[in-house]
């Protein structure tokens, strides 16, 4: 038996530090506190080697007097709470007074600073912990505090630390949200000597957000201003749907301007959104809440980006209720309910049938425009254009989702609703409304594999609600989705590029510029190559502004900003070190969404024709490179049985 002893204060602070100082971006989260909370109008940050080699906070804050210069570095010294009562209403964003003392020991730190009453400023040195040094220095009022060689006492963390991009990419986060929650405070980035942001003391958060994103973003910021009293007031910007993310990292919540992640905020936000969004996507957003202090507990986490509501469901409510109030402003206006069932399967359909022996070749698809003349074609195209409606600004309508099993069902029932159109409009008279309960073709309709596939022999029939294209060929029925067919082509299109030598781009009329955000400039330095080389033109110019001077052929130009922000968001830089293959395969499925047709869009006999064939050709024609399915069959023999002929 070992006997129980207490753990020197070092260790004891080096084991604090495993969950202050989780990776450098931590470290310049903690410091940067420091400084608003010292009053700073001022704050610079520098960083080299991703903040291995060094992170150096410098502001024009309160400073501190020498005795206290010294002491800031022992645990639970903090001059930001003295009682048990002032822990429970925190208006500052440090109190633990650990983080100090968890950087010191585990890095070399040199810390000067100087109050306004006094000459000279003091410099304190140490090291993994031991005071090393302390005397007189030079400089203004303030503090600046230098962390070099992190971790370089406890090479089992080093060995943890990610790569310089990824550390980049957090560090600049970390600064554009402690810059949003503070626009009266003029901040300054550089890595390895390059300005990354510089932002100076704006009127407001509109002002700030102006000089991070530019205008682009602005332009499609909705104001948010609404909350209850005594529980949270709630303000900031959101995004307009059009405005489109697929994970949440453009997403800043603070509370009481202290930045947060937050599972209940996130989730009023959504909830706000529901229905004006799909699922999947996200809107950007910047919001506030301002809580009085005895409703929320911040110390929760020693990293103090973790807080507990008291009341969690009123809190969540009054997000969403002042979000919808702010969509409901710029007229957007959710749907009461989700789509309803009648028209959620509209059909568009022109049936081999409706055209007896008409020769392939001049064969006309074109019979799904109505005419007013045409009573029940025309009620079901409303209903179809008020189905897709419903989701006006989505990417996708909300068939893309749905699982195969949804898939299956979407196939029955257009068959059904196909039959009932047909009958009607041979038939105006009727007796039927609509159709009596025909046999559910679920059962039968089944993915196909890559095998089953006969090549050449598929012939295109018309379009499903312009979403699915219906083709025959020896063995029966056919169902493509379009949009992820067009996707697998262009996937492996886009994959290839990097063999073969011609590069097929389009040059834009007027080059394109688009603004990033101080992370998605250090992430676009890691994808800056593999975009030229599947097509982009790409220049940077000034601060954080890039031009687009040409785009890959098969890219519509809408496209080109939210594909933009997609690949820069979502290159997950933990995967770099797993080599550059995974990294091209992200960007090119990135690509061939955005560039592939999408559903609800008509399409030609001739480019139906043309995605089947191509299809075809490429190395996995029935699954998309997410791994949906692409095809689904009725086979012959199933649509026999389904009608008792054998
Ligand atoms: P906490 O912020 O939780 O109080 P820290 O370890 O981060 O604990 O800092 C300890 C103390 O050092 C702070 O309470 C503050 O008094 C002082 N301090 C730290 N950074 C600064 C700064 N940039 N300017 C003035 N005082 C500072
Ligand atoms: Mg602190």
């Amino acid at each position: 038996m070992q006997k129980i002893r207490i753990l020197p204060d070092n260790l004891a602070n080096q084991i604090a530090a495993g969950e202050v100082v989780e990776r450098p971006a931590s470290v310049i989260k903690e410091l940067v506190e420091n400084s608003i909370d010292a009053a700073a109008t001022r704050v610079t940050v520098d960083i080299e080697l991703g903040g291995r080699r060094l992170m150096r906070i410098s502001d024009d804050g309160h400073g501190m007097v020498r005795d206290d210069a010294i002491l800031a570095f022992e645990r639970h010294a903090t001059s930001k709470i003295r009682t048990l009562e002032d822990l429970a209403a925190i208006g500052t964003l440090g109190f633990r007074g650990e983080a100090l003392a968890s950087i010191a020991s585990v890095a070399k730190v040199e810390l000067i600073t100087k109050i306004v009453d006094e000459l000279a400023a003091t410099r304190v040195v140490i090291e993994g912990g031991r005071l090393i040094d302390v005397k007189d220095a030079a400089r203004d009022t303030g503090t600046t505090i230098a962390v070099r060689d992190l971790f370089f006492n406890t090479p089992a963390r080093r060995k943890f630390m990610r790569s310089e991009a990824t550390e980049n990419y957090h560090i600049a986060s970390i600064v554009t949200h402690y810059a949003l929650a503070h626009p009266e405070i003029a901040f300054t980035l550089t890595n390895n000597g390059r300005e990354v942001l510089r932002v100076a003391p704006a009127k407001d958060l509109r002002e700030r957000s102006f000089q991070i994103f530019g205008s682009q973003m602005l332009d499609s910021l909705l104001p948010v201003s609404g909350g209850r009293e005594y529980v949270a007031r709630v303000s900031g910007f959101i995004s307009a749907p059009r405005e489109r993310r697929t994970n949440r990292d453009s997403q800043y919540f603070f509370v009481n301007n202290r930045f947060v992640r937050d599972k209940t905020i996130a989730g009023g936000l959504l909830e706000g959104y529901r229905s004006v969004l799909p699922h999947g996507v996200y809107p950007v957003a910047f919001l506030f809440l301002d809580v009085p202090l005895e409703e929320i507990d911040v110390n929760v986490h020693p990293a103090k980006t973790e807080i507990r509501f008291r009341r969690n469901e009123a809190v969540k409510d009054v997000i969403a209720e002042a979000i919808r109030e702010a969509l409901a402003k710029a007229g957007i206006v959710a749907e009461p309910s989700e789509i309803p069932q009648s028209t959620s399967v509209a059909v568009n359909f022109a049936l081999a049938a409706d055209i007896p022996a008409v020769d392939q070749s001049r064969m006309d698809f074109d019979i799904s425009e109505p005419s007013r003349e045409d009573p029940v074609l025309y009620s079901v195209a409303a209903a179809q254009a008020e189905a897709s409606s419903a989701v006006s600004e989505a990417p996708h309508a909300p068939t893309h989702d749905h699982e195969p099993e949804d898939k299956l069902a979407l196939f029955a029932e257009a068959f059904e609703r196909a039959a009932e159109a047909r009958v009607d409009a041979v038939e105006p008279s009727s007796v039927y409304p609509v159709l009596p309960p025909v046999n559910d073709g679920a059962h039968i309709a089944k993915p196909v594999e890559v095998a089953d596939v006969s090549v050449g022999g598929i012939r295109p029939m018309g379009q499903l609600h312009e979403s699915f294209i219906i083709a025959v060929d020896d063995e029966g029925l056919l169902l493509i989705d379009q949009h992820v067919a067009h996707e697998r082509i262009l996937f492996d299109k886009f994959r290839r590029k990097e063999t073969d030598r011609a590069v097929e781009s389009q040059n834009l009329l007027l080059p394109e510029t688009v603004d990033l955000t101080p992370a998605q400039s250090q992430a676009f330095e890691l994808v800056e190559d593999e975009m030229a080389s599947i097509g982009f033109g790409l220049m940077r110019l000034s601060g954080r502004t890039v031009a687009i001077k040409s785009i890959p052929t098969d890219l519509p130009a809408a496209e080109v900003r939210n594909l933009f922000a997609e690949i820069l968001d979502n290159i997950d830089l933990e995967k770099r070190g797993s080599g550059k293959a995974t990294l091209r395969d992200d960007i090119a499925a990135s690509l061939a969404c955005k560039a592939a047709v999408k559903i609800n869009m008509k399409l030609t006999a001739e480019k139906m024709q043309w995605l089947i064939d191509r299809l075809l050709t490429t190395s996995s024609p029935t699954t998309c490179p997410h791994g949906r399915p692409v095809i689904l069959r009725l086979s012959m023999k199933d649509i026999e049985r389904g009608f008792h002929r054998t």
